[in-house]
C-alpha cells in the first residue's frame, strides 16, 4: 500500500540504451543505473535468468541451455523481445515500480538512439519502451544528448562537433541551432577494437583470447599513440598449438598495432565529416574544438591523435561514459526548452 503512494509520482526517466552499457537517469535523483546491456536466457524455458551485471558475469561460463544475449548490436535493436524485457527491468528498478503496476503510475521516458537510425528502428525503440511500461516515450539522438550532457550551447547559432565512441558504433555529429547539421555513424568502435586484439594475438602469439580478456587488456594498456612509459599486461588465453592455457605479455605498442587500421578508419571518418561541414561552422569548431564522449574517449592518446590529424583542438568530456544519460537528465528537467531537439512521434514518418 505504502509503495503505491510513492509510485503515484513515478518520476520521469532518461535512458541511454547503449550497445555496451545501459544507463538510467531519474529526474530529481541523477544517474541511478549503469549496467552492461546483457541478458541471460534459459533456452529450455525461454525465460530471462539474469540482466545487466548479473548476466555479464555469466559470459563464457554458461551451461549449454543458457545463452547470453546482447540485444543491441551496432546501436540498434537486434532482438526486440529481449530488449523489451531488459528495458522493462531497468525502468521498473529505476522507478521502483512493482511488476504489476498499473498504467497510471507509469513514468515518462526519454531514450537516446544513435544518430541516423531509420524510422523503423526509432519506432522499435519507442514500442519497446512503451511495452516496457513507459507512459510516454520521447526519443533523442545520442550525440545531441551527449552534447547537452556536457553543456555545449547546442541551441545557439554556433557549431559544435561531438564524436561518441561507444561499443557498437562511433557517432560523429556536427550540431548547431538545436539540430544535427550533419552526422556519420560507423561500426568501428569498442567491440571492433576488441576483435582486432583477438585477431592480432591469434596471429602474432598463436593464442586464442576471449572477448572479455581482449577488452580488459585494451582498457589496461591500450593506446593509439606511443606512451612515454611502456605499459604491459599479462594475459591468459589458449595456445592454438597445444590447446592448453598459456600466458603472454602484451604491451601498449602491441595494442597500438592491433587496432591501428581501425583507428585510421575512425580518424578518416571524422576528417570526411569536417570536410563536408559548412565554413562558418568549421570556424566555430576550429575555435572551440571537438569533444570526445563514450567509453572509447578513454583510449590513451585518442585526443592527441585526433588533434594532430585534424588540426583542431580536441577535448575529452568529463566522465565520457555518462555524457549521453546526463543529457537526457538535462532535457527531462526542462522538456519545454528542449522540445525541438527531440525526435517526436510525428517525425518518425517524416523523410529521415
Ligand atoms: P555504448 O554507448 O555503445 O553502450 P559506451 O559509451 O558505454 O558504449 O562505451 C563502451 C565501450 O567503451 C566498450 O567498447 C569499452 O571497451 C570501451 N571502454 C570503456 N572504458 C575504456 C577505456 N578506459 N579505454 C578504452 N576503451 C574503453
Ligand atoms: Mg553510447
Amino acid at each position: 500500500m505504502i509503495e503505491r503512494f510513492y509510485n503515484i509520482f513515478a518520476d520521469d526517466i532518461g535512458i541511454d540504451l547503449g550497445t555496451a552499457n545501459t544507463l538510467v537517469y531519474v529526474k530529481g535523483q541523477g544517474v541511478v543505473i549503469t549496467e552492461p546491456s546483457v541478458v541471460a536466457i534459459n533456452e529450455r524455458t525461454g525465460r530471462v535468468v539474469a540482466i545487466g551485471n548479473d548476466a555479464k558475469q555469466m559470459i563464457g561460463r554458461t551451461p549449454t541451455h543458457i545463452s547470453i544475449i546482447r540485444p543491441l548490436v551496432d546501436g540498434v535493436i537486434s532482438n526486440f523481445e529481449v530488449t523489451e524485457e531488459m528495458l522493462a527491468y531497468f525502468i521498473r528498478r529505476a522507478s521502483q515500480l512493482p511488476n504489476n503496476s498499473r498504467k497510471f503510475f507509469r513514468p515518462q521516458v526519454l531514450v537516446g538512439v544513435p544518430s541516423g537510425i531509420t524510422n523503423v528502428e526509432t519506432r522499435a525503440v519507442r514500442d519497446a519502451a512503451r511495452n516496457a511500461g513507459a507512459r510516454r516515450v520521447h526519443i533523442i539522438e545520442e550525440p545531441m544528448s551527449a552534447a547537452i550532457g556536457i553543456r555545449l550551447p547546442v541551441q545557439d547559432p554556433v557549431g559544435s562537433i561531438v564524436v561518441d565512441i561507444g561499443g557498437g558504433t562511433t557517432d560523429i555529429a556536427v550540431i548547431s541551432l538545436g539540430g544535427i547539421v550533419l552526422s556519420r555513424n560507423l561500426k568501428v568502435a569498442g567491440n571492433h577494437l576488441n576483435d582486432d586484439i583477438v585477431t592480432y594475438v591469434r596471429d602474432e602469439f598463436k593464442i586464442l583470447l576471449g572477448d572479455k580478456t581482449a577488452e580488459e587488456v585494451k582498457i589496461a594498456v591500450g593506446a593509439v599513440v606511443k606512451q612515454p612509459e611502456p605499459l604491459d599486461a599479462t594475459i591468459r588465453g589458449r595456445d592454438l598449438i597445444s590447446g592448453l592455457p598459456k600466458e603472454v605479455v602484451i604491451t601498449d605498442s602491441d595494442i597500438k598495432e592491433a587496432i591501428g587500421a581501425s583507428v585510421d578508419t575512425l580518424v578518416d571518418a571524422v576528417k570526411e565529416v569536417l570536410e563536408a561541414t559548412p565554413p562558418e561552422v568549421i570556424s566555430d569548431i576550429m575555435h572551440k574544438g571537438l569533444v570526445l564522449t563514450g567509453g572509447g574517449a578513454l583510449l590513451r592518446g585518442m585526443d592527441n591523435l585526433l588533434s594532430q590529424e585534424l588540426k583542431i583542438p580536441v577535448n575529452i568530456a568529463d566522465d565520457p561514459l555518462t555524457a549521453v544519460v546526463r543529457g537526457t537528465g538535462v532535457v527531462l528537467e526542462d522538456l519545454d526548452r528542449y522540445w525541438d531537439v527531440l525526435i517526436n512521434e510525428g517525425d518518425d514518418q517524416a523523410s529521415r
